[in-house]
């Protein structure tokens, strides 16, 4: 993944070791949706970020194959 925006320098990592912040984040990921959002995205629709992995999709980027997804994902 190719780190444009420098989003990977962005985080603090340090944080994700303090027990406070593990404690919020299983939070986050027990809850469950309470509704499942309708995907009505078709192959050819330009998402800013993609689909798979979250990344903004520079334009020299996106997949050719899908343009949902960046060129590492598809
Ligand atoms: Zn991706």
């Amino acid at each position: 993944m190719k780190d444009v925006f420098g989003f990977n320098k962005a985080i603090n990592w340090d944080k994700l070791n303090d027990p406070k912040v593990l404690k919020e984040l299983e939070k986050v990921f027990n809850e469950k949706p309470k509704k499942k959002k309708k995907d009505n995205s078709k192959k050819n629709d330009m998402f800013l970020n993609c689909r798979s992995c979250n990344t903004i999709i520079t334009n020299d980027y996106r997949s050719k194959f899908d343009k949902r997804y960046c060129a590492d994902c598809l």
